[in-house]
């Protein structure tokens, strides 16, 4: 049994195993809205191309001990590195605390559970700095998500596999219905985008009733809560770079286009929820929705026993 080991033992594997793969999430971080391979080459320096030595890549102690500086080139390593890593292994300890610790698991299920846990937990952290960066949610991270999800259904506590299914495609319709089909009718363009559906479909795969409604109504609240810190203290919300600079490129296709395919790619952009740019007025203001929903999932996640019970309370009442 998991609870005869001395906590230790435990919170040192869940601690390693979450900065290693916090570590392996940057790769994953940087290299899958490029559309790159993530297990080859090993990793290198993004600034000039050296691999970068063992000792280096060990989670947040090497870039501490660089000075956030790589050793081949000097180049400056962005703090996201490090902070990622961390995440990743604290992300480990909570799950531990939170799902595993004094329920008398046997040491497989504990194992197993852990594993399933750590992936949606890292899948979540992964689709939060993408999100931020590019404003897209990777299929396959949503979709992974959402098959994982489904198919540990009968493994896990948290639902059924009937529960499992259902919550999905509620999860997927509840975004899509209102957001996607809904709002291009009436404003020629999708609210959200289609990520959103899908990783709140994920989220229903996962937990259930819970996965779907208060994962979408704490992702809302939360997200607007940052929103409103950003009106008050920098006066607006801005678009990611990586966003910028693609709408720019697609405007230089258009350019170059002529005649039909020009009319293709018009209606495709026309389509495309970033396809527009902002006015900066308050009601256009645009921000990615996936970090926050992937936030809600991870709350999902570690207090799923307590919102279980305060929404059976607070229902029952
Ligand atoms: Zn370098």
């Amino acid at each position: 049994m998991l609870d005869q080991l001395p906590p230790f033992i435990p919170v040192g594997f869940a601690l390693t195993l979450g900065l290693l793969f916090g570590s392996f999430l940057n790769v994953v971080i940087h290299r899958v809205p490029r559309e790159m391979s993530i297990a080859f080459p090993a990793s290198h320096c993004p600034a000039c191309g050296a691999p970068i030595r063992a000792f280096d890549n060990v989670p947040v102690l090497g870039w501490v001990l660089l000075r956030g500086r790589a050793r081949c080139c000097g180049a400056p390593i962005s703090a996201r590195y490090p902070i990622v890593e961390a995440i990743g292994g604290a992300a480990a300890v909570a799950i531990y605390f939170q799902k595993l610790s004094g329920r008398g698991l046997p040491l497989t299920t504990a194992l197993l559970l852990f594993a399933l846990y750590l992936s949606l937990a890292l899948g979540l952290i992964a689709l939060t700095f993408i999100d931020l960066e590019f404003m897209i949610l990777p299929d396959s991270l949503t979709l992974g998500g959402l098959g994982v999800g489904l198919l540990s259904a009968t493994v896990r506590p948290e639902v059924s596999v009937l529960d499992a299914a259902i919550a999905s495609a509620s999860g997927f319709l509840l975004v899509w219905v209102p957001f996607i089909w809904g709002y291009e009718k009436l404003r020629g363009r999708p609210g959200m985008g289609l990520g959103d559906a899908k990783l709140l479909a994920a989220s229903g795969a996962w937990f259930g009733w819970l996965g779907v409604f208060f994962v979408l109504f704490a992702a809302a609240i939360q997200g607007t809560l940052v929103a409103l810190t950003l009106l008050l203290t920098r006066g607006g919300i801005e678009e990611p770079e990586a966003v910028q600079r693609e709408r720019e490129e697609l405007a230089a296709l258009v350019e170059q286009a002529e005649g039909e395919e020009r009319r293709l790619l018009e209606e495709a952009i026309a389509l495309d929820p970033i396809g527009e740019e902002p006015d900066g007025s308050w009601a256009r203001a645009r921000m990615p929705f996936g970090p926050f929903l992937a936030l809600a999932m991870l709350e999902a996640l570690l207090f799923h026993d307590e919102l279980t019970l305060y929404f059976q309370e607070l229902f029952l009442l």
